[in-house]
């Protein structure tokens, strides 16, 4: 299954926020499973030791077919449709 993933071209064109877009180049991303429809990955911040949990369900319309755990997600992405780092961070590291 492959995922809807963004281009480095469009995240630079979808203005999303540029402190999340640096912040996303320090994460470290890891696969965590993958069903029919949804893949899951660890976006860890090595720095702080914190750890969230990134899904991508292709039955959902983007750009909410990619989901976070964390605060920013349900406060600013469901509201603006912009990504929080942690999405971002599987985007940018997709090919690692
Ligand atoms: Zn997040």
């Amino acid at each position: 299954m492959n995922p809807r993933f963004l281009k480095y071209s469009e995240i630079n064109e979808k203005n999303f926020n540029k402190t999340s877009i640096e912040r996303a180049h320090t994460l470290t991303v890891d696969k965590l499973y993958e069903t029919e429809k949804h893949v899951a990955y660890a976006v860890r911040d090595p720095f702080k030791g914190t750890e969230h949990v990134v899904i991508y369900k292709s039955e959902k319309e983007p750009p909410l077919d990619w989901t976070c755990d964390c605060k920013w997600y349900t406060t600013r992405t469901i509201n603006t449709g912009k990504y929080c780092a942690h999405i971002l961070a599987v985007h940018l590291k997709r090919k690692q």
